[in-house]
C-alpha cells in the first residue's frame, strides 16, 4: 500500500513546525516543492502511515510528486498533534515515481479526505518482507544485511559440526552425485 496525500489551496504560513513559509498547491510547482508542501502536517494515524514506504502527493487531481518515507515525525500545533513524513522526493528514473508523476489521483473514492491509501503495482518489489533467516524482522530483500551469512552459519553449526570444510565437501559431493545420476539416466 502507498499513502496518498492531497494538497489544499495555496496559503502562506507564519508559523510552521516544518519551517515552511507556504503550503498547498500552485501551478507548475516542482516535485521537490510538492513533496515539501505535501509531507505535512496531517491529522492521521501514524501507525498506518508508518507502514507505507511511498507517498503520492496529489494537487488538482494529478500526482505531483512521489516521496519515499523513511520515518514519521509528530508535532504539537495549536490545533493538536500533527504528523509529518520524513524522507525524500523520488527522482526521475525511479520506477514508482516514473509510473505516477503526472497521472490522475489513483484514490478515486469520491471522498474529500485528503488522506487515502492505495495499492501500487510498481511498489511491490520495494516493499518490506519477513527476513528469510527467521529473525522476525522485516527486510528490503530476502534477508536483512548480514542475516544471509548468519543463516548459513547456523546450518553449518547445526549439521556440519561448525566446519565450513565439511559443508563444502558435502555440497560438492552431493552435486557431483546428482549430475552423475542424471548422466546415467539419460
Ligand atoms: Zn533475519
Amino acid at each position: 500500500m502507498a499513502l496518498r496525500l492531497k494538497l489544499g489551496n495555496y496559503e502562506t504560513q507564519y508559523v510552521d513546525a516544518l519551517g515552511r513559509t507556504w503550503v498547498g498547491y500552485f501551478p507548475r510547482m516542482t516535485e521537490q516543492e510538492a513533496w515539501e508542501s505535501g509531507r505535512g502536517l496531517w491529522k492521521m494515524s501514524s501507525e498506518r502511515a508508518a507502514r507505507q514506504r511511498f507517498a503520492l502527493i496529489v494537487g488538482e487531481g494529478l500526482v505531483r510528486a512521489v516521496g519515499e518515507i523513511t520515518t514519521l515525525s509528530v508535532h504539537s500545533t495549536p490545533t493538536g498533534q500533527r504528523v509529518a513524513l520524513e524522507g525524500h522526493v523520488l527522482l526521475e528514473g525511479h520506477p514508482v515515481r516514473d509510473a505516477w508523476v503526472g497521472k490522475p489521483d489513483p484514490v478515486d473514492n469520491g471522498s474529500q479526505n485528503p488522506i487515502g491509501y492505495c495499492e501500487l503495482p510498481e511498489e511491490q518489489p520495494f516493499l518490506l518482507r519477513p527476513c528469510a533467516c527467521g529473525c522476525g524482522e522485516d527486510a528490503e530483500r530476502d534477508f536483512k544485511p548480514g542475516h544471509d551469512i548468519r543463516a548459513i552459519q547456523a546450518r553449518v553449526r547445526d549439521h556440519f559440526g561448525s566446519s565450513p570444510l565439511t559443508f563444502i565437501t558435502w555440497i560438492d559431493a552431493t552435486l557431483a552425485n546428482d549430475s552423475t545420476s542424471r548422466q546415467r539416466a539419460s
